[in-house]
């Protein structure tokens, strides 16, 4: 069976401190930050304007923008109410709360593969898999 995937890359700018760190990355720093966002479906839409598309990249470019604009230029900590807002946890809150969002808007044949987010150029946190039920991560929207 043939499985079609999209992704579209998105960037946003924060700081964070790790209150548990060990390190330097207790003190408050900053980071400008990647994210990839992959969606799938094993077919295509069959009519219309977006006939041939897993999704248009502009619709899901609308979808994922409201979420990266609440993470841009904000304290992370704040605003995601953790002691640890690594890479992995930006990556867990964004895949949870765009599981919905993009099945709705998408249809029941797409899924929400997977979230990466890049804290440098060469370190990324991916989340993916099944539905988050109960992660302890609480939506802000
Ligand atoms: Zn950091």
């Amino acid at each position: 069976m043939v499985r079609y995937v999209i992704s579209k890359e998105f960037r946003f700018e924060s700081a964070h401190k790790l209150i548990k760190h060990d390190g330097k990355f207790r003190l408050l720093h900053g980071h400008n930050c990647k994210v990839l966002v992959r969606i799938s479906a094993d077919q295509l839409i069959e009519e219309g304007s977006k006939a041939g598309m897993v999704m248009d990249f502009g619709d899901l470019k609308k979808l994922v923008q409201t979420f990266i604009s609440y993470l841009d230029h904000g304290f992370l900590n704040e605003i995601l109410s953790t002691d640890s807002p690594t890479a992995e946890y930006v990556a867990a809150w964004l895949f949870q709360e765009l599981q919905e969002t993009v099945k709705q808007a998408g249809g029941t044949h797409i899924t929400l593969e997977n979230v990466r987010v890049y804290e440098t150029d060469d370190s990324y946190a991916e989340v993916s898999g099944m539905p988050v039920v109960h992660s302890g991560i609480e939506s802000r929207f």
